[in-house]
Parts: structure tokens; sequence; C-alpha cells
């Protein structure tokens, strides 16, 4: 059984829809691993039939929507064979001295309310481990008993999903990908809020670290396992050019301000190409100097799509823990150093300054000269397609 949250709020030819996405991505999900299944959704919840429920429920809780997953045994609607599976459940875990509580709903059935059947199930667990004693306060153990028109569910369990919106219910967006901590962290907090995604990484060839590169895919393929069935694009944009020209300024404290803008830029024109309707990058308040207040409000005007930036409010510990947990944090990222970063980069450059600079460099036909050298690289199902 599949629990949505904030779905529930939305109209209902809304919710029809992205529970529909939602499915559909579950589905996939389900058939990239092989699993055999059947879903139906009666009222207010998502039900999955297969022979391999543990896997399955692992599977339906890493997709987004998903708020939470419980193996269930299906039964009769009657108290009954409600009851009959409760104790079996309770036979796994409720050993005597310990106390329980029985949860249970009812709807669409008649013939109890859900008092008498939590009464009916609780006395019948009673029966079975005498040694057990009620407790609906603190119990040490649940047991959920629901009675619904289709038949009755009975579960003890909850595995947690990432929560959100169905992948793909909003409309697409372009996250800069790094090799670093941030972007990936960033890009997977859009796409759990329903964006499709592309990713575009503006490689430094050498003018950056040697795994770099092997960081960047690697990233980008860890990004693709959350979305299976779905390919992923990564565009990746030769910046050696812009890197050449910048690096023979006599002034190097600009540096980070201009290849920020730059990056913008690029990928506003790759955005427009393909209709992405916003670009999302890692910046966190404070964390860089190219980070500061005062230089993101100089290096924003650069895009010509809105920028997003989910994590500006994080603390890195608290992305950290995120990039563990979604599967992209490397503890040995080797050799990602930036050869063009100035050892004192500017923390509050002036808007004329670098609107100056880049009219000498005449950064416009750079940036739809770099845009015309994308190369694209497809993921799905945590891999590289054609195994890179
Ligand atoms: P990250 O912030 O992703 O860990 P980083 O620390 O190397 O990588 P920052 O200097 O913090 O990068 O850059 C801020 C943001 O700019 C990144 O979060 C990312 O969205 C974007 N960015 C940085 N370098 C690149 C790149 N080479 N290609 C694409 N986007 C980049
Ligand atoms: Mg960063």
């Amino acid at each position: 059984m599949i629990r949505y949250g904030e779905i529930f709020l939305k109209s209902e030819p809304v919710k029809r829809r992205f529970i529909s996405m939602m499915t559909e991505n579950i589905s996939l999900a389900l058939e990239a691993e092989g699993l055999a299944h059947r879903i139906e959704t009666p009222r207010g919840r998502i039900l999955i039939f297969g022979d391999e429920p543990r896997q399955i429920a692992a599977i339906a809780a890493k997709t987004f929507g998903v708020v939470s997953v419980s193996v269930c045994t299906v039964t009769t609607p009657d108290i009954d064979g409600i009851a009959a599976a409760a104790v079996r459940l309770a036979e796994r875990c409720l050993r005597p001295g310990m106390s329980f509580a029985v949860r249970a709903r009812r709807s669409g059935v008649s013939g109890f309310n859900s008092q008498e059947l939590g009464a009916a199930v609780g006395s019948a667990v009673l029966d079975r481990i005498p040694e057990a004693r009620v407790d609906l306060t603190a119990p040490d153990y649940e047991v959920f008993a629901e009675a619904r028109e289709f038949g009755g569910l009975v579960y003890d369990e909850r595995i947690g999903g990432p929560g959100g919106l169905p992948y793909g219910t909003q409309g697409e967006v372009m996250t800069l990908l790094s090799g670093g901590i941030d972007s990936p962290v960033a890009s997977w907090l859009m796409m759990r809020r329903g964006c499709r995604m592309v990713h575009v990484n503006m490689k430094s060839g050498r003018f950056g670290g040697a795994d770099t590169e092997k960081n960047v895919l690697q990233n980008h393929a860890r990004l693709s396992a959350w979305v299976p069935g779905h390919p992923l694009d990564l565009l990746v944009v030769d910046m050696e050019p812009f890197f050449e020209a910048i690096t023979a300024l006599k002034e190097p404290r600009y540096r980070c301000i201009l290849c920020k803008r730059f990056m913008l830029r690029v990928a506003s024109i790759l955005a427009g190409e393909r209709g992405a309707a916003a670009l999302v990058n890692g910046d966190n308040l404070g964390q860089v100097a190219s980070q500061t207040l005062a230089n993101m409000t100089v290096i924003a005007p650069a895009a010509s799509v809105p920028v997003l930036r989910p994590l500006i409010g994080f603390d890195k510990e608290e992305i950290v823990e995120r990039a563990r947990a979604i599967g992209t944090f490397e503890a040995h990222p080797g050799d990602v150093g930036c050869t063009v970063a100035p050892r004192y980069p500017s923390t509050a450059a002036p808007a004329a300054t670098i609107a100056q600079i880049e009219r000498e460099l005449d950064v416009e036909s750079l940036a739809a000269r770099a845009a015309e050298t994308v190369r694209r690289y497809r993921a799905k199902n945590g891999g590289m397609e054609g195994g890179r």
C-alpha cells in the first residue's frame, strides 16, 4: 500500500493526473528491476500486488511523491478475516510483556465501526498472546487494520518514502551539475518536487582537475537511479576557450564572477533550445566568495530564465547528509581543483566593472560558440548509456 501526501490537497482532475504519473513511475521502476506486478488505485490508496512484496515495497519507497509504503496482508473485509491476519503478524513481533495497540479504520463497509473492529482485533491478539497488554498511548508494537469495500488490509510496518511530487508533473528544468557535493543535491530536490530534469556541465578541460569529469558523470548516473525508466540527459559544454580568455586578463579577482555569469549565459541558451523553464544550481548563501548576496546579485542577471537555488538556506552539514542519503556523496573525489580560481576572489564585484570586462571579452559570442560545442550523454537506471 502506497501513501501519498499533499497530492490529496489537489483538485480531482489534478489528483487523478498526478496519481496516474506516480503509478506510471512506480511501474517503470518495478519493470527496470524485472518485478512483475499489478497496480490498483481504489479511493485514496495505491495498491500494488506482486509475488515479491518486500522488494516491490523497497522500490516503491524510492519513488517521488510517495510518503510511505506498507507491506500488507489482504483479507476479506470482515472482522474474522482481519483479526486472523493481525494475529499472524503480531505473532512475529509481539512478545510476552510487551504492550500493543490496534489502529483500526473502516470505510465503505457496514456491520461494524472502527472501534468495534479495533476491539475485536485486540482481543484476538490477546487470546493468542495473553501475556501482552494493551497500551493505546505509547505501545511497543502497533498493528494497523483497515476494512475497505475492496477488502481488509493488515500491516505493522511503514517504510518512509521521499515525499514530494511525482516526477514529470512540473515541467522541465536544467541543473548546472558539477562534480561536487551541492549541485547533485539541488538537482535531486527539484526532481523530488516533480521537475523533469536535464543536466548541464561546463567542462573545464585542462583548467580543471583530472578527476572532475569522472565525478560529473558519476553524479549524473547516480541521479538517474532516482527516476528509473526515464532517460536523463547531461549536456557537456567546452569551457576552455572562455578560461583562456579570462586567464589572460590582468585582474584575477573577478574570475569566479565572470565564470558563474558565463555558465548561466550558456545554460540559458541551452535551456531555451530545449524549452526548459528554469535553471537550478547548488548555490548556498555565503559558502564561497561567488555566493555572497552581493555577488549573487551581480551574477543572476546573466541568466535569461529564472534561477532556482534549492540549497540557499541549508547548512553544509545538511547538504552532506542529504548527499549521503541520495547516494551522490563521494568521500574521495580525487583531483577536482580549479586552476582558474584566484587566491583572493572579490566578495562584492561592481556590476559596472563586470559589464565592462564582458564587453571587452565579447562574452556574448564566446557563449554562443560554447553553446555549439554541446555533447550529450544519456544515463538510465543508474548507469551511463553506452557504458561510459
Ligand atoms: P557544488 O557546489 O556542486 O558542490 P562546486 O562547489 O565545485 O560544486 P561552486 O563553486 O559552489 O561549485 O558553484 C556553485 C554552483 O555552480 C554549483 O553548485 C553548480 O550548480 C554550479 N557549477 C559549478 N561548477 C560547475 C560546472 N563546471 N558545470 C556546471 N555547473 C557548475
Ligand atoms: Mg558549492
